[in-house]
């Protein structure tokens, strides 16, 4: 729980730019993800040999596919379905691969919701310092989710990413034009939203979500401040009420 070093003149002008995680920091993602994976592990368990951990075997479909496919939800979509058909050595009925298909295209069809106090939390801290937003996955969904959150006004920059490691944010900074010393990350995933910013020598804090996909689950020892909800970002920054 160690906080971000602050310049001597105060919390207010510790950074330039606060980057701002999208999916389960400022809105749900992974709600969705669950869910159809329960669902999915419903459709298939009945036709799989016994003894198989459907959802285990999914999630072995996609750590083998990310590097091909990249982050999201067609890409998780491909996966159960290129899942359904090994686990059951083929004997998946096709009525099953269409349901998947269509649980897919609800997901992103779904509405942006937004989590607790994400609107004032940007106003505020936007009131006082740069904000970008970086998100990594598909650019269709990311896109279509950013406009239609009603947060696009509040960044400078909507950057969606394939993947979020030191050098993309090393590129990320260089285009705004921030020293990575004066660059604040807020985000939900220690592997992809706060390591990989200290490892350039940026700040970052961490906000979890209750739910953490099992891909970006990392082991670390590295110390960083930890907020439990976005709402305590503003004091944290120093912001008066
Ligand atoms: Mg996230």
């Amino acid at each position: 729980m160690t906080p971000p070093p602050h310049r001597p003149d105060g919390g207010l002008a510790a950074y330039d730019v606060i980057g701002f995680d999208a999916d389960d920091t400022l809105w749900q993602s992974e709600d969705g993800f669950r869910a159809n994976e329960l669902r999915f592990v419903e459709l298939v368990a009945p036709h799989a040999p016994d003894g198989v951990d459907v959802k285990a075997a999914l999630t072995a479909v996609e750590r083998k596919n990310l590097h091909t496919f990249g982050y999201g939800v067609k890409a998780f979509a491909i996966s159960m379905v290129e899942g359904a058909i090994t686990i059951t050595g083929g004997k998946i009925p096709t009525d099953v691969i269409a349901e998947l298909v269509e649980m897919a295209r609800t997901q992103l069809e779904e509405p942006v919701r937004l989590l607790p106090h994400v609107p004032e939390v940007l106003a505020r801290v936007g009131a006082h310092y740069r904000l970008v937003l970086i998100t990594k996955g598909d650019l269709v969904h990311q896109t279509h989710k950013i406009t239609t959150s009603g947060l696009e006004h509040h960044f400078d920059e909507l950057e969606v990413v394939l993947e979020k490691d030191p050098e993309t944010y090393a590129r990320l900074l260089a285009r705004f034009d921030v020293e990575p010393d004066r660059f604040l990350m807020v985000g939900n995933s220690v592997r992809s939203d706060i390591l990989p910013v200290m490892a350039l020598g940026g700040h970052a804090v961490h906000v979890p979500y209750h739910l953490l996909w099992d891909l970006e689950h990392v082991d670390h020892d590295e110390k960083f401040t930890e907020l439990a909800s976005l709402a305590d970002l503003p004091a944290l920054l120093g912001i008066p009420d």
